[in-house]
């Protein structure tokens, strides 16, 4: 572990890329004293914003502003921290930093702060992944749980489980030593219901980090229809005022290929098939590619068609070639001008009108089930790879359940699921996930 003493300090532009009213540059390291020198000239006291003149090598102004000090370990890398708040501008804060490396910093790689943070224990690794995923947060109701992430809610939750775990392996390490009483002594004390007791709390825990995924990445549906069915209508009246970002992915010349909705808070990302035909059009090629690829990611298709028309042979051309596994649910749009009773008709059809709005609650009930949103109360956000230490670490206990009668392989199945539930917190972390973790990071974080 890099400690506060010896870090070389690291810089880097916080603020987003662009114009704004103040930019901010971070610098994190050890020993800062020469770059606050020969930026502004006198030593700052700790904590306070001092407003300063930044200054080049020849002592000339390249921008004035408030600087702050946070000497290490009390700062958010632990380390000694410089803040540098000057006019937003990308010009001028490259000058900034171009003279920031010149007084002996180096560039920040993407999460290198967050890192450093983590390496200092100033946040554990879930933690530290929920700075990120805060940033990256595609609805209310994610950043919410991002937040509570933030604070330790998932991690408290883990460490529960890794205490449940000591306790346990201390019992069964602790027969180890007197090996012809061994099973008795585990039987009077309820190892075995210790065990279950264990596999119900890591389900819980699995659970709700299911919904956490579910905020972070949102459901993937993809869109099939013909021109006209009302795609664009649904879309919006499903949306609600809702509405949060449209992005529009360069490369057809018809209907938008993603969309981005929000449903009770959970990102919604909707994928247009419109523009899967057969193309020569190289740029229009890549957008079919990127199409598919999001396809094959997708949690359910939607077939949304004209309730007077009915399902087109072009639709069941698409639906024959998405992946067979994909769930369809079959909305029939307009039913205002058919008559036809709106709502859930059959396990996987939806009769609608994007015009006034009947069935839609319907629609957004049959959506939300199908990825399983019981709703963001007390949901912290988590990733797939969080998910899958839970899944190995329950794996674990059950093998240790099945190896009851040999106390040695009971020991050891209780010990890896430990390691395993401390890769969540970065306790037990190879350098390579480390790098791939923080290599995801945007810069200045
Ligand atoms: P898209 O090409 O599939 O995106 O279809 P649009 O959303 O652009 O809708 C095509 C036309 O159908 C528009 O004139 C809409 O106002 C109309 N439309 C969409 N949904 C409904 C509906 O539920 N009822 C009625 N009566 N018209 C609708
Ligand atoms: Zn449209």
């Amino acid at each position: 572990m890099p400690s506060v003493a010896t870090a070389p300090p690291i810089a880097a532009i916080a603020t987003a890329p662009g114009r704004g009213g103040v930019g901010v540059i971070r610098i994190s390291g050890s020993r800062l004293e020469a770059i606050v020198e020969g930026l502004i000239g006198r030593p700052l006291s700790p904590r306070h914003a001092h407003f300063a003149r930044f200054r080049a090598a020849d002592t000339s102004a390249i921008d004035e502003g408030l600087a702050i000090f946070f000497p290490g370990p009390n700062s958010f890398t632990g380390e000694d921290v410089l803040e540098i708040q000057g006019h937003g501008g990308p010009v001028v804060l490259g000058m900034l930093l171009r003279r920031c490396i010149e007084l002996g910093a180096r560039h920040a790689e993407p999460g290198e702060f967050s890192k450093r943070a983590f390496l200092n224990g100033k946040l554990d690794l879930a933690q530290a992944e929920a700075v990120a995923d805060l940033i990256d947060a595609q609805s209310e109701a994610a950043a919410r749980s991002a937040l509570k992430s933030l604070d330790g809610a998932f991690s408290l939750e883990v460490r529960a489980l890794v205490d449940a775990l000591i306790h346990l392996r201390m019992l069964v390490e602790a027969t180890l030593d007197f090996p012809e009483e061994d099973i008795d002594f585990l039987e009077a004390a309820d190892a075995r219901g210790q065990l279950c007791e264990l596999q119900a709390q890591l389900a819980r825990v699995l659970a709700t980090a299911t919904q956490g995924k579910l905020l972070r990445e949102g459901m993937h549906v993809v869109l099939i229809g013909q021109p006209n069915v009302g795609k664009s209508s649904l879309m919006n009246a499903l949306a609600g005022e809702e509405v949060a970002i449209v992005t529009d992915i360069a490369g057809t010349t018809r209907d938008t290929v993603r969309e981005l909705i929000q449903l009770e808070g959970v990102p919604v990302h909707v994928i247009d098939t419109a523009g899967l035909r057969a193309t020569d059009d190289v740029v229009e090629r890549i957008g079919i590619e990127r199409t598919w690829a999001a396809i094959a990611k997708a949690d359910l298709a939607l077939l949304l068609v004209d309730s007077r028309e009915g399902v087109t042979q072009h639709d069941l051309d698409i639906l024959g070639r998405l992946p067979r596994e994909l769930p369809v649910l079959r909305v029939f749009n307009k039913v205002d001008l058919t008559g036809d009773v709106p709502g859930d008709v059959a396990r996987d059809v939806v009769h609608v009108s994007a015009k006034t709005g009947e069935g839609l609650d319907a629609l957004r009930q049959r959506l939300l089930h199908q990825v399983g949103w019981h709703g963001d109360d007390g949901v912290f956000i988590a990733r797939e790879r969080h998910l899958d230490a839970i899944r190995r670490a329950s794996a674990h206990l059950d093998q240790a359940l099945a190896a009851y009668q040999q106390v040695e392989l009971f020991a050891e199945e209780l010990r890896l699921a430990q390691n395993v539930l401390n890769e969540i917190t970065g306790e037990f972390t190879s350098d390579d996930l480390l790098g791939v973790i923080f290599s995801k990071f945007c810069i200045g974080k």
